[in-house]
């Protein structure tokens, strides 16, 4: 193994959050190393336009910011692995951090792991992945050119992927497991304007059918007030049915809220070990947007620096 690789800072995830927090500490001096996963830039990488990050009135491609954020990172002196961590120990400075045979050593930690798409847990859902069912609209829309597909859920993603699918799609059929959508009103009119959108209140699916040929042939569903189950014939079907944090590696170290976030101090990036900080998604069930996983990269990166100063 090798045991020269001692940072200052390390920051575990490359998403706002995590490329916010290197931007502030590696211009506070403090050559900072972000391990980015196998999948750098988090869930923006995966979005199409991003319409509501501030300084961009025309919008922006969700990959460019992120492009942006890394190439203003580096500019700043930040060192980048592309690859995940294996396994962290948390439990006395320098903490250690596994890369498969590569140990990390550091002073202060900042976790922006983020979280990543919840499945329904269904097995033609794991068997048709790829193959009709999708989890991201913006990578496989392109696939469903004038083909009718799904969207389940009813928040704002399942809204926003219905929305951007209708540019491929020929009909989108949302299907919510209530008579109401979670999302927030702007949404919904977007919605409910769009003439190529409907809604499937009360339905869950149960299974996805696949096609003698390619993608689906549609997706069996069940009414959530009569049990009454019926085929909806699609050729695809696209999950928004919310996220879930990426805290497996932390759970053994930091304290998780039910849902499995993790929990830091009140108007702060600390979590309950000093010198281990949290921004982000991985730490937020309640905004989750670009711009506050930013903000709170941002105070992860003034904790860790402040945290540097006044304890090692
Ligand atoms: P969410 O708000 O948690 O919505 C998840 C949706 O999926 C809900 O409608 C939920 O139904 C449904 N669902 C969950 N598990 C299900 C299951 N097993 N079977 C069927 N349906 C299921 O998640 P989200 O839409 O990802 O949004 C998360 C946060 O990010 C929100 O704060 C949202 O405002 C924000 N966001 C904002 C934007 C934007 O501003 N452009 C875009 C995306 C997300 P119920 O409603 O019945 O619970």
């Amino acid at each position: 193994m090798t045991t020269n690789n001692h940072y200052r800072v390390v920051i575990i995830g490359s998403g706002p959050a995590g490329l916010t927090s290197a931007i502030y500490v590696a211009r506070a001096d403090l050559a900072p190393l972000v391990i980015e996963g196998i999948q750098p830039g988090g869930q923006l990488t995966i979005t199409s336009e991003v319409e509501n990050y501030p300084g961009f009135p025309d919008g922006i491609l969700g990959p460019q910011l992120m492009d942006n954020f890394r190439r203003q990172a580096e500019k700043f002196g930040t060192t980048f692995i592309t690859d995940a961590v294996s396994n962290v120990d948390l439990d006395m400075r320098p903490f250690k951090i596994t890369i498969g045979k590569q140990l990390i050593l550091t002073d202060a930690l900042i976790i922006s792991t983020g979280a990543t798409a919840r499945l329904l847990g269904l097995e033609s859902e794991t068997r048709l992945m790829g193959h009709g069912v999708s989890a991201c609209a913006t990578c496989d829309g392109w696939f469903f050119k004038d083909k009718e597909i799904v969207v389940i859920g009813g928040g704002d993603s399942a809204c926003e992927e219905a929305l951007y699918l209708t540019k491929f799609a020929s009909k989108v059929t949302m299907i919510h497991r209530r008579d109401k959508l979670r999302a927030t009103n702007i949404m919904r009119q977007r919605v409910f304007n769009n003439t190529k959108i409907k809604v499937l209140w009360d339905h869950v699916p149960i299974e996805f059918i696949k096609s003698e040929s390619i993608g689906l042939d549609g997706v069996r569903v069940r009414n959530t007030k009569t049990g009454k189950e019926s085929i909806v014939k699609v050729q695809g079907a696209f999950l928004g049915i919310g996220h879930k944090p990426n805290t497996e590696l932390f759970r053994d170290y930091l304290e998780l809220n039910p849902a499995g976030y993790i929990i830091t101090k009140p108007d702060s990036s600390k979590t309950d070990i000093p010198g281990v900080f949290a921004c982000g998604d991985v730490q937020d069930d309640k905004y989750r947007q670009a711009i506050t996983a930013a903000g709170s990269g941002c105070m992860a990166a003034i904790d860790a620096e402040r945290f540097l100063v006044e304890e090692v």
